[in-house]
């Protein structure tokens, strides 16, 4: 069963045209999918979609084989669910701290939410090294850093990451996407991943979809992906 999939699912803004068009997508437990497509393919609007924030017009959203289209965003996080907006969403009046500890909240144990927090600074340094830092003093690639931990925290069975990499210096990028296969390989954790850094999101995932004019215009094993020049120069602009 996969953990995450959608059947036929369409939306778009307004009366516009469909800007995802019957898409049927399935994502294997533990799998890293990247999603890819130009500027404008539709990748943020189906990643807010399955996250219940844009309303859709046909098909369904399943979450371990259960159909969550018609439920509330805070219905799916409880499902397991987490998605990581674009822009490195961290709240900046908070310092590394109080934000990962925001993270943890749900865990009622206050020994359980430190020993969550403390894995987190494992797992990246840097924000340990700037835990007393207010988030507006971030650099671009510690806010993402502290937005992706912070999702982590919930413990999500399947993860919706939009452009991580984006405006990050590359040496920051192959961190944090070094991170999250680690973490994807050693917790079984199902990611979804949109990037328009091609290049960098193939060498974390397994499978590769390509999206265009609202449907999946190609679906393959990452490495067989990255080496068909003829796809990239088509749907991804290099
Ligand atoms: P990018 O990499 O630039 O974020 P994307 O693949 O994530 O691109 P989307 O942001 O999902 O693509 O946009 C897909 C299409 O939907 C675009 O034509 C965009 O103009 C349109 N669109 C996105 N958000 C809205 C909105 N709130 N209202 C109307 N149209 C929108």
């Amino acid at each position: 069963m996969s953990a995450l999939s959608c059947e036929g699912l369409t939306i778009g803004y307004g009366d516009g045209a469909p800007v995802i068009d019957g898409l049927d997508l399935g994502i294997a437990e533990g799998a890293v999918v990247a999603l890819l497509g130009a500027n404008g393919a539709g990748k943020t609007t189906l990643l807010r979609a399955l996250a219940g924030l844009e309303p859709v017009r046909d098909g369904r959203i399943l979450l371990g084989g259960r159909d969550l289209t018609d439920r509330s965003t805070e219905d799916r996080v409880r499902s397991g669910l987490a998605l990581v907006p674009e822009g490195r969403s961290v709240v900046v009046e908070l310092t590394v701290d109080e934000n990962l500890r925001l993270g943890g909240l749900w865990r009622h144990k206050s020994k359980a939410r430190k020993a969550a927090v403390a894995q987190m600074y494992e797992l990246f340094p840097p924000l340990e090294r700037r835990r007393g830092a207010a988030g507006h003093t971030l650099s671009g690639g510690e806010r993402q850093m502290l937005a992706l931990a912070r999702a982590l925290l919930a413990r999500p069975e399947v993860l919706l990451l939009d452009e991580p990499s984006l405006g990050l210096a590359p040496k920051a990028t192959a961190h944090l996407l070094g991170v999250l296969r680690e973490t994807a390989a050693r917790t079984g954790l199902t990611v979804l991943l949109a990037e328009q850094n091609v290049t960098g999101a193939l060498s974390v995932a397994q499978r590769g979809v390509v999206l265009s004019l609202g449907s999946v215009v190609a679906d393959r094993p990452a490495a067989a992906l990255a080496a068909d020049p003829a796809l990239r120069h088509a749907y991804l602009g290099f």
